[in-house]
């Protein structure tokens, strides 16, 4: 058994369509930002996942090396990741990710975004949410987090 731990956040930026956990929120003024769709949730499993396997993380895996990766949604790099640790020799048993931010809220969709990455990760993955009491950069309603944890055997 092999345990990996991810975490990733990205800034809120207005105009920007919020993509977290696979979904699209259209009726968020705000979206995260960055080189891909933000996703912070899916990335965090990413590197959950590579950790693992002890195959280094979203960055060594689909940085610059990887040119064919810029720009792709987080569901691909999940899909590309749990692929990379079946090749390597392991079976994905679980993903567990928890969003910490004030936007979007997760609970009325959960089902719909565990249902997603499950599809994409080949393995159940859970979600969790939670807040940070206003305090931080996500309680400032300034970005988003995600911590992940995956489990291999
Ligand atoms: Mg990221």
């Amino acid at each position: 058994m092999k345990i990996g731990i991810g975490t990733d956040v990205h800034r809120l930026e207005a105009g920007v369509p919020m993509r977290v956990a696979g979904l699209h929120f259209p009726d968020e003024p705000a979206g995260l930002a960055g080189h891909s769709d933000g996703d912070v949730a899916a990335h965090a499993a990413v590197d959950a996942l590579l950790s693992a396997a002890g195959l280094g993380d979203i960055g060594s895996n689909f940085g610059t090396n990887r040119p064919e990766w810029a720009g792709a949604s987080g569901v691909a790099f999940l899909t590309e990741a749990a692929r990379l640790v079946r090749e390597a020799g392991f079976d994905v048993i679980n993903v567990s990710i928890q969003v910490i931010g004030n936007r979007p809220r997760m609970a009325g969709r959960r089902a719909e975004a565990e249902t997603t990455l499950s599809a994409a990760a080949g393995a159940p993955v859970s979600i969790s949410a939670t807040t940070t009491d206003g305090l931080g950069l996500t309680g400032r309603g300034e970005g988003v987090a995600a911590v992940a944890v995956a489990l291999l055997s």
